[in-house]
């Protein structure tokens, strides 16, 4: 998505395109795993934004309330992650060793779900997923080592 069209997105949700909140949501959305507030402040600071913490947060708060965003909190991470949304049921792959997060937009669950209210009586309105594992790099680091086999 080019900034065109997040500035587009951010007036059809009635919010002003400031310059911190287009690059907030141009960075998420590029991104290929979740991202924290202090990621974020870190991210755009190495790009050359001038933003200071207090407004990427002030900034987050607002994309979340509008739904361009989607705010995060996991059982394993203590801190709150943010994506972009791309309204699209989705589940999380978590890696154990660098606690990255990334988004698998597909889930096998969608006949269950019917087959568990019918056996149940109970009427499903959602569910969580989070998958816990190795990332690609990790597992090239932990081969290295000794510690993955
Ligand atoms: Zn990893
Ligand atoms: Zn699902």
């Amino acid at each position: 998505m080019d900034k065109l069209n997040i500035i587009s997105k951010m007036i059809d949700s009635g919010l002003k395109n400031t310059k911190p909140r287009v690059n907030i949501i141009d960075l998420l959305e590029k991104s290929d795993s979740l991202l924290t507030a202090q990621d974020i402040y870190d991210s755009l600071k190495e790009s050359g934004v001038k933003v200071n913490l207090s407004t990427v947060y002030r900034s987050l708060d607002k994309l979340t309330e509008n739904n361009i965003l989607n705010k995060v909190s996991l059982e394993s991470e203590k801190q709150t992650l943010y994506e972009y949304n791309r309204e699209i049921h989705h589940h999380f792959l978590v890696c154990k060793s660098c606690n990255k997060v990334k988004s698998i937009y597909s889930c096998p669950l969608d006949n269950y779900e019917l087959e568990l209210e019918k056996k149940t009586n109970f009427v499903i309105t959602g569910h969580k997923i989070e998958f816990y594992g190795y990332c690609k790099e990790c597992q090239k680091k932990l081969k290295n080592s000794g510690h993955l086999v």
